[in-house]
């Protein structure tokens, strides 16, 4: 049985990065037939933040990424936060010190730092120079008579490790260039590299697929693995995301919290589908696919090694189309909430804008052309106020006819100014709605009604030359 985790650290929101660490981990488990675990790494209690978790979930829950197990929903390898596994942590660095596979270190910061500033000024790689590895049961007592709190340091031996990295290929590293690392500190909480690969071994996890940020720490954990007498997992590492211009992600280039997203009201299945693309490219061309195709389509082993590109007109121009592929009843409902501004208004007022959003909360300052208080200012009436004519002739046909047979009054319009095109149309969108650009206004004109459009062409009157 296939089982992969999604591990976030609940220091903050779920990013571009980790919500699509948390997508490929559910793609791949769906598609092979497998399960998610939700595992929170709570270990660092000043940076972990308890409502962060209920953040988590609910925006992977909005994105309908699903996991069988977890904090919330239990299961057989629970618990499912790494604070309430120290017991586990604690009792597999005992081992480790029985086998004669890790060791106590006494060594203080200050003699670390030391060392580490000497080897920098020889140009050479700083690593723990395993002074402590060879100290006799008599030496430790005395140390610790002295009331020094020891760390826990695991053996790294000579040697390359080699792994198949279900991206990368072959990854080659001696990890003993790092020294002799420490797996519990000494508070006794356990580092990173030893819950991770307790939790990984003892959960039964066969694939791990993380960010590249943890490549270069995957050879000392499959150490630990063989250590601690797990089966060694398969891994994935997944490239960074940069910008366009291979620049850092920041908030300027569109790279926002999921949450923000969330309350921009972008269709979670829309942000699937981009993250799905960032490092994949569906086999058959086409880039928009609801989660379902996603599912099918996934494929972990043609996830692109280079780095992924975080283009957010990309993200736009596929929010925009899925808008378009909501069925008419259901995107007013999800567009609904949205909308804050006066009365209620009526569906075809909704559907007016649906092919052109790019989030549901957009549509609110679209929708304000239908309040009754909006007011054009003479700055943007543009070329209206070259248009007595026109305009006059349109309130008085809406006078006598209403507001229901746009084609009609155009033509009455047309014939009685000797206007056509940008001349005919502009001054009266100008003058209605204060805009260049908007809906049709064949179907704008009728729900406005009769009322508001008459206000809106008195006033435009009144500013009109001459
Ligand atoms: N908690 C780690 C992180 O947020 C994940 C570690 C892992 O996936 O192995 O980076």
């Amino acid at each position: 049985m296939i089982r992969v985790r999604f591990a976030p650290s609940p220091t903050g929101h779920l990013h571009i990065g980790n919500a699509r660490t948390a997508l490929f981990n559910f793609l791949f488990a769906a598609g092979q037939g497998g399960i998610m675990i939700l595992r929170i790494e709570d270990t660092d209690p000043e940076r972990s933040r308890e409502e962060m978790i209920g953040e988590i979930c609910k925006d992977l829950n909005w994105l309908g990424l699903e996991w069988s197990e977890g904090p919330d929903v239990g299961g057989a390898f629970g618990p499912y936060r790494q604070s309430q596994r120290f017991h586990l942590y604690r009792e597999a660095a005992g081992r480790l010190v029985k086998e004669g596979k890790a060791y106590p270190c006494y060594c203080t910061e200050e003699e670390l730092e030391e060392k580490k500033k000497r080897a920098l000024a020889e140009g050479k790689t700083p690593r723990y120079d395993g002074r402590c590895r060879g100290l006799s049961a008599d030496e430790r007592a005395k140390l610790e008579a002295k009331g020094l709190k020891p760390v826990i340091r695991f053996k790294v031996d000579p040697g390359e490790v080699v792994f198949r990295d279900l991206i990368r290929e072959e990854v080659r590293v001696d990890p003993s260039l790092y020294g002799d690392f420490v797996i519990v500190r000494q508070d006794g909480s356990p580092t990173f590299h030893l819950s991770v690969c307790v939790d990984d071994g003892m959960m039964n996890i066969t694939h791990v697929i993380r960010g590249e940020d943890h490549l270069s720490n995957t050879p000392r954990h499959i150490l630990l693995f063989k250590a601690l007498g797990f089966e060694i997992p398969q891994f994935a590492h997944l490239s960074l995301i940069a910008g366009k211009g291979g620049e850092l992600l920041s908030k300027r280039l569109g790279a926002m919290s999921l949450s923000e997203y969330r309350t921009l009201g972008y269709p979670p299945e829309a942000l699937v589908n981009y993250l799905a693309l960032l490092g994949w490219s569906p086999p058959e061309g086409n880039e928009i696919l609801t989660p379902e195709e996603l599912k099918k389509m996934f494929n972990l082993l043609k996830v692109h090694h280079s780095a992924a590109c975080f283009d957010f007109d990309k993200l736009n121009w596929l929010s925009g189309e899925h808008l378009r592929r909501i069925s008419d009843a259901e995107f007013v409902s999800r567009a609904r909430p949205y909308y804050t501004g006066p009365g209620t208004l009526p569906d075809e007022a909704f559907l007016l804008f649906k092919d052109n959003l790019r989030c549901f909360s957009e549509i609110n300052e679209k929708l304000s052309v239908f309040d009754p208080g909006l007011e054009v200012s003479e700055n943007d009436l543009g070329i209206a106020r070259e248009a007595k004519d026109l305009l006059a002739g349109a309130a008085e046909f809406i006078r006598s006819e209403g507001t229901a047979s746009y084609e009609k009054m155009m033509g009455v319009l047309k014939q009685k100014t000797g206007r056509k095109g940008k001349t005919l149309f502009m001054p009266l969108r100008l003058a209605l709605t204060g805009k260049e650009h908007g809906p049709e206004m064949a179907r704008l004109i009728p729900l406005l009604g009769a009322e508001l459009c008459l206000k809106r062409l008195e006033k435009a009157i009144l500013a009109c030359a001459g």
